[in-house]
C-alpha cells in the first residue's frame, strides 16, 4: 500500500516544489512520512467543514491547493472546544492522524496545472505560456489559448458562466468584442501589468479569479477585456484534473473530491 511518502514524491513531479514563489509554503504540512494511506480528499481549502468530513469519512490524507499552514508558528493551542481558529483546525487534523499536503504557487505555474487546467475549461487550446518561464514544463501564472471560433465577449462571459459552474461573473469590455485569444490567470489576478498591457493587440480577454477595483479601472481604460469569476471557482477545476493524475498512479487508494467544499461566498 503507497505511503505517504510515496505521494509526496509523485506530487512533487506533478508540481515540483522549486515552482512555488519563494513566499509561498507549498508540500507536506502535517502528518507521519511512512503512513499508509488508502483514502485522500482534494480540495481548494482544508477548512472546518473539510476537516469534518475528513474525520467524518476516515480519510488519512487531503491535499489542498491553498497552503494549510502559512505563517510561522510558534505554538499550537487551542482554547476550547468552541475555538475554530486555524490552530484548531491544525490540531484536529494531527488528533485524527490526518496528512495535509499543499500544492499552491508551484501547482498554479506547472504545465498541466491550475492555469492550463482553466484555459481548457473555458475552451481554450493550445495553451502556452503568455510569457517566457525560466525552466521547462512551466506554464506561469498567466496562460494563453485560443477558442475554436470567434465569440462575441456578451457570449463568452456564458461560457465563463457555464463551464465553471458558477453562480455569476463580473466583467468589464464591450460586448460586442470579437474574442479569440483567451488569457486566464487564476485565483488573484495582482497588480496592473504593463507586461500585459503591452500586448494588448495579441489578447483579447482575461479571465481570473480575482481583480482589485483600481486594477479592473486600467484595464478598462485600455479596452482590455475582463472576465472575473469568484477565486474558488477559478482554481476548483484542477482538483478532476488532479483526481485524475493520482489514481492513474496509485490504484490502491480511493481518491475523492471534496464534498462540503463549493466556495465560500453565498451569491443573491
Ligand atoms: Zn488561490
Amino acid at each position: 500500500m503507497a505511503t505517504y511518502k510515496d505521494i509526496i514524491d509523485f506530487m512533487n513531479e506533478i508540481a515540483p516544489v522549486h515552482f512555488a514563489w519563494d513566499f509561498d509554503n507549498v508540500g507536506p504540512m502535517i502528518g507521519r512520512l511512512d503512513k499508509k494511506i488508502s483514502k485522500c480528499l482534494l480540495c481548494v481549502d482544508a477548512s472546518k467543514e473539510v476537516i469534518e468530513e475528513a474525520v467524518n469519512n476516515d480519510v488519512d490524507l487531503i491535499i489542498t491547493h491553498h497552503p494549510f499552514i502559512f505563517d510561522v508558528q510558534n505554538s499550537i493551542i487551542v482554547k476550547s472546544s468552541e475555538d475554530f481558529s486555524k490552530n484548531s483546525l491544525i490540531y484536529e487534523a494531527i488528533e485524527n492522524d490526518i496528512c495535509i499536503y499543499s500544492a499552491h504557487t508551484n501547482l498554479d505555474s506547472v504545465e498541466g496545472g491550475v492555469n492550463s487546467a482553466l484555459a481548457a475549461s473555458v475552451g481554450a487550446k493550445n495553451i502556452r505560456p503568455l510569457f517566457e518561464q525560466n525552466c521547462a514544463g512551466k506554464i506561469g501564472y498567466n496562460a494563453i489559448g485560443e477558442l475554436p471560433e470567434m465569440i462575441l465577449l456578451k457570449d463568452f462571459v456564458d461560457v465563463v458562466k457555464s463551464s465553471m459552474n458558477t453562480p455569476a461573473v463580473k466583467y468589464i469590455g464591450d460586448d460586442a468584442k470579437q474574442i479569440k485569444n483567451v488569457v486566464v490567470s487564476s485565483g488573484s489576478f495582482g497588480d496592473y501589468s504593463e507586461a500585459i498591457a503591452e500586448r494588448k493587440d495579441e489578447i483579447d480577454v482575461i479571465v481570473t479569479g480575482e481583480l482589485k477595483h483600481g486594477v479592473a479601472v486600467l484595464y478598462n481604460n485600455i479596452g482590455l477585456p475582463m472576465i472575473v469569476v469568484e477565486h474558488y471557482f477559478s482554481e476548483r477545476v484542477i482538483l478532476p484534473v488532479l483526481l485524475d493524475k493520482l489514481a492513474k498512479q496509485f490504484d490502491s487508494i480511493d481518491f475523492e473530491i471534496s464534498k462540503k467544499e463549493y466556495g465560500t461566498f453565498k451569491y443573491k
